[in-house]
């Protein structure tokens, strides 16, 4: 049997995250902030984005060396039409055993759940900041209600994608007063809210420290309303620590990749809707792969191509910035380019 391909930290290749558009109908102030996306911002061209084709082929590679998870994300992946077809043709790729999508949900009506469910999609990842309806208005910056949110989640509760992870980006000042409303809201559900540590991403958003809140503190804050019991991960890797209400009312996990970072166990790749690799969230720059494609280069000789940028991979930031406390100064690419 060959090695199976790992990096320079021995970390394998095991998931692939592809950004179906940089566009996005919200305008969150820490991921697409309207000074820098205003109407004046100059999307990619149609013609520059990966076809459905193109990312079928390049799924089909990296399972060869090792993905076996996929997630589709953007930018907000349901402006990408016909998002169903692309997910029917990769559940037909040979190695992957799950497809997800994260999504802020406003687009997420009955038929495209169900739609999505039909293609094969295993699972759905639902972004919400806050269940308080002025604190939600304000983070998306486009008036967007909390009810159609939850009324897509039901959506896709109804089409079988439950349980849904619904993720909470916790900024201090801004919603954390709305932590234990949120966990309470989802108590009793088959969903699980996942409260995640602000991150440094990018360069437009003007990340400090004192804007985290540790998950350590999140924890606190719920466990004094109902008392929580930590759970063993799922498997070696899971980014998400788990915890359940004692009071057998279901489950909650916290992300927590500012105060503990999780790069030892890193198997991420992210491919860009324009087709660049980046081996890291943090990476300043990515590598060519729909160039190469296009130029008409075998598929083993972009398989070697991919290989060999997964072999000499030694990214870390997160850990690097956590010794640090503070962003490392370089150029990096924005969650909206990348999809997080
Ligand atoms: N538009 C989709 C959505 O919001 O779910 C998919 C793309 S969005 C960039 C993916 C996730 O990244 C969202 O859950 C968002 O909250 C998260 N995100 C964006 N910027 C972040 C930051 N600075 N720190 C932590 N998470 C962030
Ligand atoms: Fe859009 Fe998602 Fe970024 Fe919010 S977090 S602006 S929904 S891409
Ligand atoms: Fe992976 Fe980079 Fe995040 Fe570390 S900082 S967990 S290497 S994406």
């Amino acid at each position: 049997m060959t090695k199976p391909l790992t990096d320079r930290m021995d970390r394998p290749l095991r998931d692939l995250r592809i950004s179906l558009t940089d566009r996005c109908n919200f305008r969150c102030s820490y991921c697409m902030p309207k000074a820098l996306f205003g109407a004046n911002h100059a999307f990619m061209p149609r013609a520059e984005l990966l076809s459905f084709e193109e990312i079928t082929r390049l799924a089909r590679i990296f399972s060869t060396l090792g993905v076996r998870k996929l997630r589709l994300t953007g930018g907000e992946p349901l402006i990408r039409r016909d998002i169903d077809a692309l997910v029917g043709m990769l559940a037909e790729v040979p190695g992957i055993e799950d497809i997800s999508l994260t999504t802020n949900a406003s687009l997420l009506t009955r038929e495209k759940a169900r739609a999505l469910k039909a293609a094969g999609l295993n699972r759905i990842t639902v972004s919400l900041d806050g269940i308080d309806d002025p604190t939600f208005r304000a983070m998306n910056d486009v008036n967007f209600p909390v009810a159609r949110v939850l009324e897509g989640i039901d959506h896709a509760e109804q089409a079988g994608l439950a349980p849904i992870k619904i993720n909470m980006v916790v900024q201090r000042g801004v919603n954390d007063h709305d932590i234990v409303a949120m966990a309470g809201h989802f108590r009793g559900s088959p969903h699980i809210v996942r409260f995640i540590e602000y991150m440094d991403v990018g360069n437009s958003n003007g990340w400090r420290l004192d804007q985290v809140v540790p998950s350590a503190e999140v924890v606190e804050r719920i466990h004094e309303q109902w008392p929580l019991e930590a759970v063993e991960p799922n498997y070696r890797g899971e980014v998400a620590e788990r915890y359940r209400y004692a009071d057998g009312s279901g489950e909650i996990g916290m992300i927590s990749s500012v105060t503990q970072p999780f790069c030892g166990d890193c198997s991420r790749a992210r491919l860009s809707a324009e087709g660049k690799l980046f081996t890291c969230l943090f990476a300043s720059s990515g590598h060519e792969v729909r160039d190469r494609l296009r130029a008409g280069e075998s598929d083993e000789a972009l398989q070697q191509y991919l290989a060999g940028i997964w072999s000499r991979r030694a990214d870390r930031y997160s850990e690097l910035r956590t010794h640090d406390t503070k962003p490392i100064d370089s150029r990096k690419i924005e969650m909206s380019y990348i999809g997080g």
